[in-house]
């Protein structure tokens, strides 16, 4: 037969002693601004970035910034994996917005000479031809009414 002794359990009420200290002032404590990049002094993960409360700390800056936590992958302008400064910062969806946008807008010179003169030779409206060849519309446009690449026949 088991009892359960309360007298030695540590009472869950009353505790005395410090307040537990805001996770922004325990945050901001860690952070050396520079000129350039604010940089974690705390823990580092393996991986070289800095650790704040188990998660990173560049995430973490993102949240106390902005108030919300971050809905994708917080990525680094700088490449410096300690930095947290928030302008320095970015959130992975835009990362992605910024891939599509240059596909889509995808440059007339990612093309070689020899598709040029096959965009000029093709059937179809302009539309269709800048599918075939992942540029876009007003690219191709500029292209036959050589406005670009002039110097491909
Ligand atoms: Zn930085």
């Amino acid at each position: 037969m088991v009892s359960e002794d309360r007298s030695t359990a540590k009472p869950s009420t009353g505790r005395r002693g410090p307040k537990p200290i805001e996770p922004a002032v325990r945050f901001w404590r860690m952070v050396n601004k520079t000129a350039t990049c604010w940089e974690w002094t705390g823990h580092c993960k393996r991986n070289g970035y800095g650790e704040f409360d188990r998660g990173y700390a560049h995430r973490a800056s993102w949240k106390l910034n902005t108030g919300q936590d971050p809905a994708a992958q917080v990525l680094h302008k700088c490449d410096n994996r300690k930095c947290v400064r928030i302008d320095h910062l970015f959130l992975g969806s835009i990362a992605d917005n910024m891939r599509d946008k240059q596909l889509k807008g995808r440059a007339a010179n990612k093309l070689t000479p020899e598709e040029v003169s096959e965009i000029r030779s093709s059937q179809g409206t302009q539309e269709d031809i800048g599918l075939r060849y992942d540029v876009d519309r007003t690219t191709i446009g500029r292209i036959i009414r050589r406005q670009t690449w002039s110097h491909v026949s």
